[in-house]
């Protein structure tokens, strides 16, 4: 006799609209703020690069640590690799932005705004003819102004007098942090003696970048802990597909022993019971998902598996009970399935953070093939048509370790392989995204993410109404 069938459907993020809360006049989406806090890691944005071959190496960790997230490096990495690239990462050293995107002082509000969507910025100088520093136009400035698109930029942005510049041209990189600190600005702009615009500095480049590092519960992984750990990475990452068993509870006792002061995040599990055995098995963020990421074949091959949403839902179950009963709420993230910022929207209802690994996959950063529009590989970014993608649990990853397999002898494939449309870089996209977060907050009411998820109203949409309001109806769309 079976124990239990569920005969609810599980549910996917795209099933769920968000409702609309009261917005107040202070916040408005560009003042929405998407910090998240992982068990005391701070990330700016809640964004993990996953943990796959096809994703997450130097350049992704690098670039999406710099905007604020967080990349895991695959367990499938030698260890010297993971702690090279962790190292690499913490001795990343600022920068001057020496020739920065700049606009004239005739130039529209709509000029600007359509350069900071192409270039991903947020920030662009405004100069005259003889390249004089105006001011700086800012997306979140236009938008607390009440300048409209057709207005001259030099409405909208703010004036020298309220930014930290500095004049002399030949700063140093070290000068440049200590005055960032002192006048506790984001940024500092470089001129000369004739108040010229020469570069800038950013406060974000000052900061250590976060990067984590993922292990399997096989033998080896305590060594792979200690050498990533003295590297500096912020994060472990106990990569199984399914950890709702006895050696991820050995890897997390084993670790709490260490006391290495860096959180570890346990997964993956899709059920009350198994969010509920990691939390109280010591895990310090619980990873959720099974059988829901693009590349995934599991349901296909052995029928195991949750649609997301509904695993996401089962794991909340499980914090708010350990939060009652222990007094301790442990961070979720959701990981498998999220394509598009709509589904980030829904999947932040209750997650913490996400990771995603074919959202990042498709961008010049990741470590993937990258192949022109004929089908060869190539380097060349202008010629890049599509990226190649694979699971760990494919042919060519046989992630042994994350899939729990003693032996190539037992592997079967629980992952596929294959080709995907190039993005282009991935910080433009990554904003625009990013804003469409902020945006969907700020009409639900809600100023940051905890706000949100104390507060989101979601509604089950009907596969009828589904396809019709998903979707724009009744037109023929310009391609
Ligand atoms: P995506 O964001 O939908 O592409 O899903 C990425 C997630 O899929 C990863 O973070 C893993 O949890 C999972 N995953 C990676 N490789 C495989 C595989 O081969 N089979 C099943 N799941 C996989």
């Amino acid at each position: 006799m079976v124990k239990e069938i569920i005969f609810e459907p599980g549910r996917t993020f795209s099933e769920f609209s968000l409702m609309t809360g009261y917005t107040m006049k202070n916040n408005i989406a560009p003042i929405v703020n998407l910090v998240t806090d992982l068990a005391g890691l701070q990330l700016k944005i809640p964004m993990l690069s996953a943990a796959m071959t096809a994703v997450t190496g130097y350049e992704m960790a690098l670039a999406l640590g710099k905007e604020g997230g967080i990349g895991i490096l695959p367990s499938r990495l030698h260890i010297r690799e993971q702690v090279r690239i962790i190292k690499e990462i913490k001795n990343y050293e600022m920068s001057f932005v020496e020739e920065p995107l700049k606009i004239r002082e005739t130039s529209t509000v709509e000029h600007a705004m359509n350069m900071i969507t192409r270039r991903g910025h947020s920030k662009v100088p405004v100069v005259d003819r003889n390249n004089v520093f105006l001011g700086m136009f800012t997306q979140e400035n236009y938008w607390k102004s009440k300048v409209s698109y057709q207005d001259k930029v030099t409405e909208a942005m703010i004036k020298p007098e309220e930014i930290a510049c500095h004049e002399n041209q030949n700063v140093s990189l070290d000068e440049a942090k200590q005055l960032l600190e002192k006048k506790k600005a984001n940024y500092l702009v470089i001129l000369d003696g004739q108040k010229r615009l020469v570069k800038l500095a950013f406060k974000k480049d000052i900061e250590k970048i976060k990067i984590g590092a993922a292990i399997s519960t096989h033998e080896g992984w305590e060594e792979r802990v200690k050498s990533v750990v003295e590297a500096g990475a912020d994060l472990i990452v106990v990569d199984t597909s399914d950890a709702y068993n006895e050696f991820v509870v050995d890897v997390l006792k084993k670790y709490k022993s260490m006391n290495l002061g860096i959180p570890i995040c346990a997964g993956n599990i899709i059920t009350e019971e198994g969010a509920l055995f990691l939390m109280e098995n010591g895990a310090d963020m619980v990873k959720v998902g099974m059988s829901s990421g693009s590349i995934c074949t599991t349901q296909r091959e052995k029928a195991v598996g949750r649609a997301p949403m509904s695993a996401l839902m089962a794991a909340e179950k499980a914090r708010k009970k350990f939060l009652s009963e222990k007094g301790k709420y442990v961070p979720i993230i959701m990981d498998g399935g999220i394509a598009s910022a709509s589904d980030m929207v829904i999947a932040l209802s209750i997650a913490d953070a996400l990771m995603m690994g074919g959202y990042f996959n498709r961008f010049y950063e990741s470590p993937a093939e990258k192949f022109n529009e004929n089908g060869k590989e190539t380097r060349d970014e202008r010629e890049m048509k599509w990226v190649s993608y694979w699971g760990e649990g494919s042919e060519k990853a046989m992630n042994l370790g994350r899939y729990g397999h003693l032996t190539r002898k037992t592997f079967f494939a629980e992952g596929v392989e294959g080709k995907v449309p190039y993005m282009g870089r991935l910080k433009p996209t990554l904003k625009k995204d990013l804003m469409k977060i902020k945006a969907a907050l700020s009409n639900a009411g809600c100023r940051n993410l905890v706000e949100y998820r104390e507060n989101a109203v979601l509604e089950l949409i009907s596969p009828h109404s589904s396809i019709i309001i998903s979707n724009p109806h009744n037109i023929k769309e310009n391609i």
